[in-house]
């Protein structure tokens, strides 16, 4: 029996320069990809340009040189790829899936009373046809009744039904953007990725990209979530909230052994003071995915300038 080679990825959203809570992201989905000699692809998912910040792109690329987490082929950026997330959406309605979409988010919340995973639960105002006079709005895919169930690689055994946590949820939004779930599976899947490993604030998201992947056809990939970092408010940290620029020119080292650290690898004592290069390689030959901490809540990092 043959073994598909592993192929994980990184995908930041260039909204700021590469925080704490991404770096764990990276240096666990790199050392889960090498460790079975697998490959580690960057995407930069630049999909929404008012939310991008001219630079962060740059910087996080260099950040990640810097940590000598060096990804394999070219960066693949998503505003490059609207061809692809047009031909998807065409497939998905061919197969009768989709549907146009009149409803303003206030209408969607007074006819929605209880909140889902995401925001309210859509309620399938559109499914039968568009209401007269009315402009379709954002394009949307019918979802089902039946239970999602995915094991996922640190939290375990999980389901979700989505027409009752997130009803038939967004694939093109009202001004005219993919979605972000729409956009990572077709990405996903062109790039031939088995293997998601992201921060646990994706894990609900997780049910409606399975649900994607099976629409469009295709291999589910193994997921892996990552306990997320907290500040010291309890609250999950963010590029977008004061953040502490981390100087990764000068110690990158120390970022990985902490993100190592974070991640409930204990790295050798001998290794102090050792250079990027070689936390790298031990943490590829030693990298154990038991011991990623199961934290629903995430974990409150107090001695760390984030
Ligand atoms: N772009 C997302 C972020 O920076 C990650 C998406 C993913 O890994 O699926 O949070």
């Amino acid at each position: 029996m043959s073994v598909d080679q592993v192929v994980g990825r990184f995908a930041p959203s260039p909204t700021g320069p590469l925080h704490f809570g991404s770096l764990i992201a990276a240096v666990g989905s790199y050392c889960l990809a090498r460790r079975k000699g697998g490959k580690w692809l960057l995407r930069m998912e630049d999909l929404d340009p008012p939310r991008v910040v001219p630079g962060a792109a740059d910087e996080i690329l260099s950040a990640l040189e810097s940590l000598g987490l060096f990804w394999d082929g070219e960066v693949v950026w998503q505003s490059q790829r609207t061809e692809a997330y047009i031909e998807a959406v065409e497939r998905l309605r061919k197969k009768g899936l989709v549907f146009d979409c009149v409803c303003s988010r206030k209408e969607i919340l007074l006819s929605a009373p209880h909140p889902g995973e995401d925001g309210p639960i859509y309620p399938g105002t559109c499914r039968t046809g568009l209401r007269p006079g009315r402009k379709p709005r954002a394009l949307r895919i019918e979802v089902s009744k039946e239970q999602i169930c995915f094991c996922d690689g640190v939290f375990g055994h999980l389901q979700q039904v989505l027409s009752e946590a997130v009803g038939d949820f967004v694939l093109r939004r009202a001004d005219g953007l993919f979605a972000y779930q729409l956009a990572v599976v077709v990405d996903d899947e062109a790039e031939g990725v088995n293997q998601v490993v992201r921060g646990a604030d994706l894990l609900s998201s997780t049910p409606r990209q399975i649900f994607l992947h099976a629409c469009l056809g295709n291999p589910v990939p193994e997921y892996v979530h990552l306990p997320l970092v907290m500040g010291s408010n309890g609250k999950k940290i963010s590029k977008r909230h004061g953040i502490v620029r981390l100087d990764y020119e000068n110690n990158a080292a120390r970022l990985i052994a902490q993100a190592l650290n974070f991640l409930g690898q204990a790295i050798p004592g001998c290794l102090q003071g050792a250079p990027p290069a070689e936390i790298l390689s031990w943490a590829i030959q030693n990298f154990d995915q038991n011991r990623i901490p199961v934290a629903p809540e995430g974990i409150i990092l107090k001695d760390f300038p984030i």
